[in-house]
Formats: C-alpha cells, structure tokens, sequence
C-alpha cells in the first residue's frame, strides 16, 4: 500500500511534467490553438524518443531520490549528497567539466537531455558553492526548488514532519536562495510525508502542514505572505470562479509560492479525479511542467500507482526507471539513517 503510494507520487509528478512540457511556453489560447478547446488533455508524443518526455523537473527529482539513497548507504549529511547527486545532473545537462560520478542514474542515456533546464539551477550549481538556509547564493525563488523535493516526504517514517520539512527546504536552498524558493520546497515535502505516513484527507493534510511550517518558519519576513497564498488556494476550490481564472489569482507557478499554491488548488478540487486534475494543473498561461510535476507529486500519494490510468504509464519516458527510484525510496523506509 505505502509502496503503491510512493510509486504513485514519483510517477504522477512524471506524469504531470510531461504532460505540461510541450505547453511550458504557451499562454492558454496558445495551447488551445494547438491542441482543442479543452487544451491539452493527452500526451504529445516525442516523435523521435516516441515517448511523452519528461523535463529537468522529474530528471532533478531523479537526483534528488539518488542523493537520498546515497546518503542512507554511505552515511553522511542527506542535503550534501543531494548536493553532490545535482552536480552529477549539471553534467548531464553540460556533459564538461570534473563531476563527483556517484550516481548511477548518469548510466542512463535518456537523461543527457536539456529540456529547458533552469538557469538558476545551472548557474548555482555552476558556481562550485553550495547554497544553504543560511548561505545565500542567489535571491532566486523561481519554483526549480519545489519540482525536484518530493523524493524528502517519501523515504523515512523515521524522521518526523519537521524534519521532513526542513529536508526540503534545504535541498532547494542549495540552488534557490530567497525564502519563497526554499519555503514552499519545504511545504511540499512535508505534505507527501503527512499523506505517506499518516491517514488524513487532503484538506487536513494540507492544514497540519502549514501549521507546522509557520512554526518553524516564523521569523521568517515572508511567512505571512505564503500562508495567505496557502490559504487562499484552499479557498478557492470551493467558489464559483472557473479554473483559469482561479489559477491565474494564484500566480501561475512561475516561482516556488505560486507553484505550490497553483498545486494545491488542483489537487484539492479534483482529488478524486486524478486525470481532471492533471489536465488542469496544465492548462494555463503559466509554467505547466512544474505546475503539473508538484501536482501529480501531491495527488499520486493519494490515488496511488495501480490506480492511475495505464494511458498515462505506457508512454512515459522512464517510466521503469522512476517506478525503480520509487521502490528503492520505499526500501529505505526500512534502513535507519
Ligand atoms: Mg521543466
């Protein structure tokens, strides 16, 4: 069940990347142009991979799983091993210069592609230091931080909430400095953790991780400003307004707050509707890979991978390898750190 669950929560995210990639770029007329008055409901098939490719979103994902598995075989500070497992991705990306080679994933040739990769992701990677809650890099808070930090909810039921926030928090901080890069990172990874360990429904899931995330978060100058978007996307699930609208209130998802609240807004109306939801996180004039990436991320925890349409899983690029991370995260549940 917890391993259906975590399988659920790689993939989805996946699902929701690729789904969202080909329209990154696109405002919503464009996308209808493109693809229908509905916008884009089913994959665009890569027509030389023949697959729905993912972005850098899942590929950094990926890294962020290695980086945590590592970290748990080799003992050592989990946020350092990710750090060392992102220098390895910024050599898929740039395939030059000396890297630390300790992931297996740079086995895998699908992953020497750039789709789009963040500049804020290859500049901080590219500068040699590793940016921390309390070492500033950058004053980005661009949503590269909250795509990638899924994988921190999902390994241990050891740790506890708070420490499955600040996990997230502080693999974003490594490239994304400004408090609303790492914050909403941190938000996320905590809310998989509550969905994967404990029963509670989405909405309270939701509750218990903002509570938790204001307290540690407190002193913070733009914790306000979070709570009230937080909130603001709970509340709009139950109006009257249409989803575009809604989505565009909420920011669209260009930076960390925006993605998450955009995330949170999808995955709530439509819980249990997992295909409405992840066509909608997709369709709107914003950033849809990552939109669509935190998305799935969220609402695959709940539906789970068994449950999610065979549509979405036969045509993904890497689908093996992602369901592969996803197991290898569950066995971690059972080693101590
Ligand atoms: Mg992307």
């Amino acid at each position: 069940m917890k391993q259906d669950k975590i399988r659920g929560c790689l993939v989805a995210g996946a699902i929701g990347d690729a789904l969202g990639y080909p329209v990154e770029f696109l405002k919503y007329k464009q996308i209808q142009r493109e693809y229908g008055p509905e916008g884009i409901d089913s994959f665009d098939i890569d027509y030389r991979t023949k697959k729905a490719v993912i972005s850098d979103d899942t590929q950094m994902t990926l890294f962020t799983a290695e980086g945590i598995l590592n970290a748990v075989s080799d003992g050592g500070d989990i946020t350092e091993h990710i750090y060392q497992a992102y220098l390895d991705w910024l050599y898929t990306q740039n395939e030059r210069g000396d890297h630390p080679n300790v992931c297996k994933l740079l086995e895998r040739k699908e992953l020497y592609a750039r789709r789009a990769p963040g500049i804020t992701c290859l500049n901080a990677l590219e500068s040699g230091d590793m940016g921390t809650l309390t070492h500033s890099l950058n004053n980005s808070k661009g949503c590269g931080g909250i795509m990638r930090v899924a994988p921190l909810g999902l390994f241990s039921s050891q740790i506890d909430l708070k420490e499955a926030i600040l996990l997230g928090a502080r693999a974003a901080a490594i490239t994304h400095s400004h408090p609303l890069g790492y914050i909403p990172s941190g938000f996320l990874s905590g809310l998989v953790y509550v969905l994967i360990n404990q029963e509670l429904s989405l909405k309270d899931a939701i509750e218990e991780t903002r509570v938790i995330v204001n307290e540690i978060f407190c002193e913070n100058d733009y914790i306000n400003d979070l709570d009230r978007l937080v909130r603001r996307a709970v509340s709009y699930t139950e109006n009257e307004q249409n989803d575009l609208q809604n989505l565009k209130n909420l920011g669209e998802g260009w930076v960390g707050e925006e993605a998450l609240a955009a995330a949170l807004y999808c995955a709530l109306k439509y819980e249990h509707d997992f295909d409405k939801a992840i066509t909608v996180s997709v369709n709107h004039d914003g950033d849809t890979d990552s939109t669509g990436a935190v998305t799935g991320n969220i609402l695959g925890c709940i539906v789970g991978y068994d449950n999610i349409s065979s549509k979405w899983k036969t045509n993904l690029e890497c689908e093996d390898l992602i369901v592969d991370m996803a197991d290898k995260l569950f066995m971690c549940r059972k080693e101590s750190l």
